[in-house]
């Protein structure tokens, strides 16, 4: 069949039913594109306004923390969806965004961890640290 569909219009070959699935598939990988295009603009923006404010002085470490882990976090979610959008071939390592889900489960650690700057941003708004050691 996806021979066929090489050489005729793949919509003669799709009944009716087949083509309201296929362009319901279709609408619902667009919609986590547009999502992770989104988050992604947003991180980038992120790490841009960190990157305007150390060069005026003003990165203090809380502010780092933000941005590290708002932004980690991003590319993992971004990598774990690409990975989904590939159904089960998405863990092979071939495919680029399993490579980069590995790598970031690690940058998520040397980064500093999300509770790590959970807890420096809970003292940084409140003024009370829930660090302990
Ligand atoms: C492969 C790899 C290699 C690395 N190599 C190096 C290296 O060569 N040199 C280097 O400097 N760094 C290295 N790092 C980074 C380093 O391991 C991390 O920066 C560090 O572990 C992150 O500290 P953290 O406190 O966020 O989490 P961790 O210290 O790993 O703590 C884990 C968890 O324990 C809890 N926790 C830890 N401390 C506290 C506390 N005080 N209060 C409450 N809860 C706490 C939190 O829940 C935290 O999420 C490496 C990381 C990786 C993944």
């Amino acid at each position: 069949m996806y021979e066929a569909a090489d050489f005729y219009d793949i919509d003669d070959l799709l009944t009716p039913e087949e083509r309201a699935v296929r362009d319901r598939a279709r609408a619902w990988v667009e919609a986590q594109l547009a999502r992770m295009l989104t988050d992604i603009t947003k991180a980038q923006l992120l790490a841009l306004r960190l990157g305007r404010l150390r060069d005026a002085g003003k990165a203090t470490p809380a502010r780092v923390s933000m941005a590290k882990r708002a932004n980690v976090e991003t590319a993992l979610e971004v990598a774990r969806t690409t990975r989904e959008l590939l159904d089960g071939v998405g863990i092979l390592e071939r495919h680029q965004c399993f490579r980069h889900m590995c790598n970031l489960e690690s940058v998520k650690t040397y980064e500093g961890t999300q509770d790590m700057h959970t807890l420096i941003l809970g003292r940084e708004i409140t003024g009370l640290s829930a660090l302990t050691g």
